[in-house]
């Protein structure tokens, strides 16, 4: 099933510990991105498959209050 190129992400801000049992639980299965931020010391794993953006990242980091 093809998004057509408007594929829609749900953003889920996790634990670190979280992060890494959702990279786990898709190796292999999924088509997964990971990005670790040394300045943050944050995870993000973005999946194609469970269409979510997983991150440990502080929603403050993400300055989403900003945007409410
Ligand atoms: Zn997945």
């Amino acid at each position: 099933m093809l998004g057509g190129g408007r594929m829609k992400f749900e953003l889920e801000i996790i634990t670190e510990g979280k992060v890494k049992d959702a990279i786990t639980e898709c190796e292999g299965k999924h088509i997964q991105q990971i990005a670790y931020s040394s300045y943050h010391d944050a995870f993000t794993q973005i999946c194609f498959n469970c269409k979510k953006i997983r991150t440990s990242l502080k929603e403050k980091e993400l300055c989403l209050e900003q945007n409410k």
